[in-house]
């Protein structure tokens, strides 16, 4: 296999040495494998670098974070890498968000793994929300949130938004410090919409901090957000019988 190790220097030598040894190619361009050593926020900027790559596939080696995405410890890197090379791992496909940022010149696009988070820390930020290209609420507070079900169970968790179930390809749409009064009015509810669903955030973001996977990026003078389940997934080798309710209950729990 071809392999790019991402994250913290110290272990990384170590399983360094342990696929070289396997006589395992290194290839920090198009690797087959990206070995991810950290916890999530790792994970999420290697997926955030390569999961455009066709075939790559993720392993997650937690180094003492919670590691919610991390299936791995190092101290079993032996007997990982000989389940890798036997065959014997599942593999665990996550849906990812497919994102367009667009202002007057340029369209951003991207993915993301956990969720897009648009934030306007100062004012309240007015947003017209369209579902499928129809007007759904005009929405007067923080900002928004839209995750993944992978993603549902980190910041969207705070925010009181449900957990979902990876099996089900949803994405989940959250508020945040909504204004609710005799004047303004909004849902309030998280949202859940099925894969075929376009939503349309239109508001001046000029001076909100719109994130993704918690990486903050400066899109400028984004005036419409387009969010979307992707056809992509981010595949991840995990160890056999690996079950979600599992992975939640053993990091919540
Ligand atoms: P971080 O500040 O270390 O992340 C906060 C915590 O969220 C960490 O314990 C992290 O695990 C955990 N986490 C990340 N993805 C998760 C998931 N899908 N399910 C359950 N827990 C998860 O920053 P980071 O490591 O760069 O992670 C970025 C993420 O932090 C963002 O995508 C966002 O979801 C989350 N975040 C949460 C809040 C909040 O809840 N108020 C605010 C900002 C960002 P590790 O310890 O393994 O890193
Ligand atoms: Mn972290």
């Amino acid at each position: 296999m071809k392999y790019h190790i991402f994250g913290e220097k110290k272990e990384a030598l170590h399983l360094e040495e342990l696929l070289q040894r396997r006589k395992h190619i290194k290839d920090d361009v198009y690797p087959d494998i990206v070995f991810s050593l950290g916890g999530d926020g790792t994970i999420l900027k290697a997926v955030q670098k390569f999961v455009a790559q066709k075939n790559v596939k993720f392993v997650g080696i937690n180094l003492g974070k919670l590691g919610f995405y991390t299936d791995y410890e190092c101290k079993e890197a032996d007997q990982m890498l000989y389940d890798i090379e036997n065959g014997q791992y599942q593999l665990a496909s996550y849906s990812l968000l497919e994102y367009v940022f667009k202002n007057d010149d340029i369209a951003y696009q991207g993915y993301s793994l956990n969720e897009i988070a648009i934030i306007s820390p100062i004012h309240t930020q007015i947003i017209d929300v369209f579902i499928d290209q129809k007007h759904f609420e005009t929405f007067r507070g923080t900002g928004f949130l839209i995750a993944t079900p992978t993603g549902s169970t980190a910041y969207n968790k705070s925010l009181g938004g449900s957990v979902i179930d990876p099996n089900i390809q949803a994405m989940q749409l959250t508020e945040i410090a909504s204004i609710n009064n005799r004047v303004y009015k909004t849902l309030s509810s998280s949202l859940v919409f099925s894969k075929q669903t376009k939503l349309t955030l239109q508001s001046n973001f000029e001076n909100d901090y719109i994130t993704v996977d918690g990486i903050f990026n400066e899109f400028r003078k984004v005036k419409e957000i387009i969010v979307s389940l992707s056809d992509k997934t981010a595949n991840f080798i995990v160890k056999n019988r690996t079950d979600f309710w599992d992975r939640v209950k053993k990091s919540f729990l």
